[in-house]
């Protein structure tokens, strides 16, 4: 993993597991991928963090999550 290259440009200089959030006033939100019952009442389903490694070199942006056995919400 420590020698990923950036899938775009071949750069190597990649910020890694940065947290990917949204802006809202001064609390952060957790954006990313629902999962829970899929008939749940929405406060009973959860999102699944996001993390993003960001190419320095281009600006790409590989998105992943730590958890991807989930009962994804589709
Ligand atoms: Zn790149």
């Amino acid at each position: 993993m420590d020698n990923e290259k950036c899938i775009y440009c071949g750069s190597k200089d990649i910020e890694k597991g940065v947290k990917f959030v949204r802006a809202h006033s001064d609390a952060h939100y957790t954006v990313g991928p629902v999962y829970g019952k899929k008939d749940a009442l929405l406060g009973m389903q959860q999102c699944e963090p996001v993390y993003a490694d960001i190419c320095k070199s281009c600006g790409s942006l590989r998105l992943w999550v730590w958890e991807t056995d989930r009962e994804w919400v589709k």
